[in-house]
């Protein structure tokens, strides 16, 4: 039972944060959940874990058909996986653009575009990808990362466009600060990681980080047939940052 009963979904880099909260809230809404993630190891007992890289095109193409194959199809994707990018245009390399570009950008293309020919026999299909305030804000200090997280969203504007009439529809969230073990794991390269979370929840207009199940809140309704008519929207979920 639930809204997304009978309905099959796939979530990238769902074993952390904002992937995991949307696993966790799909299943918990009746779907059959794969995660498809470069460690697939501790999830919940009823989430089926996929080992892939979803910067490897063999590994998501087998990794899909494993899905599809388990559970007789594919309804909804929810393209999460990312990696995150410090630096201005003098810092990064072009090694470093060629692979961030691939893992955020590229990735999301391979898994829609194996998961395709599943989501086109769907009642019911529909893809979220996850973007970020930093393809909306010019986010100091992170050029690459922004300009990759541009590229998610007016990657989903496109699919849209291109697949409504599949009876595909695409849409992405844009997070902001969100409380997951990556921002955990750069506070803890902070001198005073306590003083640093604190200055970062001061910089938020709600006052504190958002946190990964209010992510997931807008991926699922998204994802959901409660959402139907819904394509190409951008839907932020940043605690008023870019607003301000
Ligand atoms: P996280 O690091 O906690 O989790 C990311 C997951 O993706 C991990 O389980 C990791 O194993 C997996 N992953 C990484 N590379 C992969 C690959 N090549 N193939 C398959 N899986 C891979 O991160 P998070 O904070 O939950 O972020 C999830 C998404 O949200 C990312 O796309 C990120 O850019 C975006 N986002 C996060 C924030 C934030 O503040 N946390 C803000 C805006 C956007």
């Amino acid at each position: 039972s639930g809204e997304f009963a009978g309905l099959t979904a796939i979530v990238t880099g769902g074993s952390s944060g904002i992937g995991r909260a949307s696993a966790e809230e799909l299943r918990a809404r009746g779907a059959r959940v794969a995660v498809l993630d470069l460690d697939p190891s501790g999830l919940a007992d009823d989430i089926a874990g996929f080992a892939a890289d979803v910067s490897d095109r063999a590994s998501v193409a087998s990794a899909v058909a494993a899905v599809a194959d388990t559970f007789g199809g594919i309804d909804v994707v929810v393209n999460n996986a990312g990696i995150g990018a410090t630096g201005t245009v003098a810092d990064n390399t072009d090694d470093e653009w060629r692979r961030v570009l691939d893992v955020n950008v590229v990735g999301m293309a391979r898994v829609v575009s194996e998961a395709l020919p599943w989501l086109r026999r769907s009642e019911h299909a529909s893809v979220v990808n996850v973007s970020s305030i930093a393809a909306l804000n010019g986010l100091p200090g992170r050029a690459l990362y922004s300009a990759s997280k541009g590229a998610v969203l007016s990657l989903t504007l496109a699919m849209a466009t291109d697949h409504v009439r599949e009876g595909v529809r695409v849409n992405c969230v844009c997070p902001g600060t969100a409380d997951t073990p990556w921002v955990g794991r750069l506070l803890a390269q902070a001198d005073d990681p306590a003083a640093e979370r604190a200055a970062l929840r001061a910089r938020q207009p709600i006052g504190r980080l958002v946190t990964p199940q209010e992510v997931a809140n807008a991926i699922v309704y998204l994802a959901s047939p409660r959402a139907g008519s819904t394509t190409g929207t951008v839907l932020d979920v940043d605690g008023g940052v870019t607003r301000l």
